[in-house]
């Protein structure tokens, strides 16, 4: 059988992106994105090799944008696609793995859509117009949450009464799944390790950030909650705060729930502490010329990584590694290494020299050596959804 062809697919509320995937080749085939749906403004860009393209779709839809892919796919793929893959961003504690989409699982789906009010709807509206256009298809979901499903009942309850987990599934879930397993997966691989008999601290840095333990191929913990909002700080999310500072600014400055919540997702982070900017590389080149925020942002950032660390390390018997991911993990020397220069008790140590080469897509150890080690790995979360579709296409 000749090498398929799977087309990954991440619905926002107004932007889809897309990769096709060759399950024998590395990079991808083509990768794009539609972004400005439902507005006059709506456009289709897409990649393959050097070659870029776009095409102005004024006022098109999720289908209608879908629409206008199709051919674009159909002749890269050489008229051989096997599959869609589609990342949904909540699955309950219904999905602990990948599920073939069928009535069944759409209507999970929508049950779940309560938990993440923002990311599921947009979902289903890509799944729901991808099975309309391509409907002799197999199609997959693969859920953000799924691998956390593992985590233990110690580490997924918060200590609010039992009826709001009981009656309203308010846990934590942890999202982010799909990169923690996919280079976790990669550092046992790059370390001569057997995934199902290996131990990591993961931390993915991206604009979204999550700290993860991985023990056997298992999650056993995760920084991220009830929603991606809780644990680290991230480009525009707070992270963890007081839970009464909700309660503090109502009472204090009469704000509405809606305006503290756009405040805490959109406003906080990095943006909220430099006054500056959610992007790591300008809060760099700032910090650089001396702006006392960008530093400041920086240093809450490392900091609070290495406490979230820390604290994923009690759920491991053995440490095997801490591997770094995400746009900010892949390529910030600095943040590496703010954040281990406060993990001394853990033992660990970074090489400069190694640690600065690793950017840029550059896989590898960076610890000092004779201490525990440190891993830089890409992640590439549209890979790792295309092999769950594949391995559901041969079922
Ligand atoms: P997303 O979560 O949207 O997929 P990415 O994983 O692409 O985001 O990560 C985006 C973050 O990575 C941004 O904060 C960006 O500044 C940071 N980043 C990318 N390249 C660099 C770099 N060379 N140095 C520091 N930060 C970088």
């Amino acid at each position: 059988m000749s090498a398929r062809n799977i087309l990954v697919i991440n619905c926002g509320s107004s932007s889809i992106k897309f990769a096709l995937v060759n399950e024998a080749r590395d990079d991808f085939l083509l990768s794009g994105l539609a972004e400005r749906l439902g507005s006059p403004e709506a456009v289709l860009h897409w990649q393959q090799g050097e070659v870029r393209d776009s095409l102005v779709i004024p006022g098109a839809d999720h289908r209608l944008a879908l629409s206008q892919l199709l051919p674009i796919v159909q002749r890269v793929a050489g008229g051989e696609l096997h599959g869609i893959g589609h990342r949904v961003v909540h699955g309950g504690e219904h999905f602990n793995a990948a599920s073939r989409l069928d009535d069944a699982s759409l209507r999970a789906i929508r049950q779940i859509a309560p938990l993440a009010p923002l990311h599921n709807p947009a979902n289903l509206q890509g799944i729901e117009a991808a099975m309309k256009l391509f409907p002799e298809l197999v199609q997959v979901a693969v859920f953000d949450t799924a691998f956390h499903q593992s985590l233990p009942e110690h580490a997924y309850r918060y200590a609010v009464p039992d009826a709001l987990y009981r009656e309203h599934g308010v846990r934590r879930y942890g999202f982010h799944g799909t990169s923690h397993r996919y280079v976790s997966r990669r550092a046992a691989e790059l370390s001569g390790l057997q995934p199902g008999a290996s131990s990591w601290l993961v931390a993915h840095l991206g604009n979204g950030c999550s700290t993860c333990a991985v023990e056997n191929g298992r999650s056993l913990d995760t920084s991220m909650g009830l929603t991606p909002l809780e644990g680290l700080v991230m480009g525009t999310r707070s992270g963890d705060v007081d839970p009464n500072l909700h309660g503090h600014l109502a009472r204090v400055l009469g704000w509405s729930l809606e305006r503290i919540d756009a405040m805490l997702n959109k406003d906080s982070g990095l943006l909220g502490l430099s006054g500056l900017s959610n992007d790591m590389r300008s809060l760099e080149q700032a910090r650089e010329q001396g702006h006392p925020g960008a530093s400041l942002a920086i240093e809450v950032f490392c900091y609070r990584l290495a406490k979230s660390l820390a604290a994923m390390s009690c759920a491991l018997r053995r440490l095997d590694g801490l591997v770094f991911t995400g746009g900010i993990g892949e390529n910030s020397a600095l943040v590496r290494s703010t954040t281990i220069g406060h993990l001394r008790l853990l033992g660990l140590q970074l090489d400069e020299t190694a640690n600065a080469r690793c950017v840029r897509g550059v896989a590898g150890a960076i610890q000092a050596a004779d201490h525990p080690r440190v891993l830089v790995v890409p992640t590439n979360e549209e890979r790792q959804i295309a092999l769950d579709t594949l391995t559901l296409l041969d079922i």
